[in-house]
């Protein structure tokens, strides 16, 4: 997918220098405040385990000057990210995030081709209804004005704040909208946003793209994102059948950022997606799909002699570079548990070599389900398994 959107990989660090997050993510972020992994190396320096992706891609972006190649403003990564989070289902300490960082490219254009990506995404992995819902929160220009407004509004009601929403009020209002407790109840008080009329048609241009092109979503003011490096965009994309923690993926527009860490001002658009939540979304109520499945062997080997041993090694490693997946059990289990072990695989067909087979240059098939078992010439074997694989 990302090949097909024009996106390279990059690799980055595990860890960084923690103030890369403090800068970039934002000090009053739950993810500063209270879920970085920071630690201090042998040198004294303060490093922290990498919470999120998009800081670390700015940095290496700003670095090694991708801004000086064109081929190189549109960024993914595939990265385990830490976080200090009371486990529960579907948020982890550890987790995976897929990330995608557009580079230099200020217009809505860009947005929506993020946001187009993420649900292509998770359409071709075959994740049911997801739902996009989308909102801008502005430019420093008109976030400015909404905040004290906003602020002044939700000072009627801090009595009724959670503890943290409290301390959210000087710091950063913006964030009690999408509190988990308190959440609704700013919404219900909190005045009208009124963009300004560049972040107004910035807006209608996503939408207008993403309606031309078939994509539904919900329009919902409440998405403010926890980081505090967005501007405009913003965006969540959720399954239903998850639950609490239902967000699968989430992103927008952080045209602040690449300057805030360094760099000449930079518009840029980005989206994570997190592969646990996602994989869990789709798999909920299922069996898990294996590997081990159809199109694969087992190869069971009697009691080999050193010759029958070559001849089997030969046999797996032919098949195997044709395509076909072969399972091999421990070269030194008995016959018996070679074929415990072969029931419980998941393959459809046991090979099975014994020093009379090698002799004879054959092989035999056993079907696993029905026990039927029939003897064919090795030079006919992977012709034969293709056949039978395949039917
Ligand atoms: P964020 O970086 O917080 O915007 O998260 C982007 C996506 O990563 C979310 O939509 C989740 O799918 C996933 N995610 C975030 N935090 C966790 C976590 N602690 N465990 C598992 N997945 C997570």
């Amino acid at each position: 997918m990302a090949r097909l959107w024009g996106f390279e990989e990059i690799r980055t660090p595990t860890f960084e220098e923690a103030g890369l997050f403090s800068r970039g993510v934002g000090e009053n972020t739950d993810i500063v405040e209270k879920e970085m992994y920071v630690f201090t190396d042998r040198g004294g320096r303060q490093l922290a385990l990498r919470p999120e992706g998009t800081a670390c891609a700015v940095r290496a972006y700003l670095e090694n000057n991708l801004s000086q190649k064109e081929n190189s403003r549109r960024l993914f990564y595939i990265a385990n990210m830490f976080r200090a989070e009371r486990p529960q289902a579907g948020r982890y300490r550890e987790f995976e995030q897929i990330g995608f960082e557009i580079f230099a490219d200020p217009s809505p254009a860009a947005d929506a081709e993020l946001i187009t990506l993420a649900l292509a995404i998770l359409n071709e992995y075959g994740l049911k209804n997801p739902a996009l819902a989308i909102n801008s929160i502005g430019c420093p220009n008109c976030r400015g004005p909404y905040r004290r407004a906003l602020k002044e509004a939700l000072d009627k009601i801090a009595g009724e704040l959670c503890e943290d929403c409290q301390k959210r009020l000087d710091k950063n209002p913006l964030r009690c909208l999408d509190c988990k407790t308190c959440g609704p109840k700013a919404q219900a008080a909190a005045p009208a946003f009124a963009l300004c009329a560049q972040c107004a048609a910035h807006e209608s241009t996503v939408e207008s793209l993403l309606r031309s092109n078939d994509v539904s979503f919900k329009k919902d003011r409440s998405i403010v994102r926890g980081l505090d490096y967005y501007t405009r965009t913003v965006f969540e994309i959720s399954a239903a059948q998850l639950g609490a923690q239902n967000a699968v993926a989430g992103g927008g527009r952080y045209d602040g950022l690449v300057e805030l860490l360094g760099g000449t001002p930079t518009p840029a658009s980005g989206f994570a997606l997190g592969v646990d939540r996602v994989i869990e979304a789709k798999t909920a109520g299922q069996a898990v799909d294996s590997a081990r499945g159809r199109q694969a062997v087992f190869a069971v080997m009697v009691k080999p002699s050193s010759a029958t041993l070559d001849y089997a090694f030969g046999i797996i490693h032919d098949l195997r570079k044709q395509g076909i997946a072969v399972f091999t059990p421990g070269y030194t289990d008995s016959m018996k548990s070679q074929m415990r072990q072969a029931g419980r695989s998941g393959a459809e067909l046991a090979l099975i070599v014994g020093d009379e087979e090698c002799q004879n240059q054959r092989v035999v098939i056993k079907e696993l389900g029905s026990g039927q078992q029939e003897t064919v010439i090795r030079a006919q074997l992977s012709a034969h398994l293709k056949n039978r694989l395949n039917s």
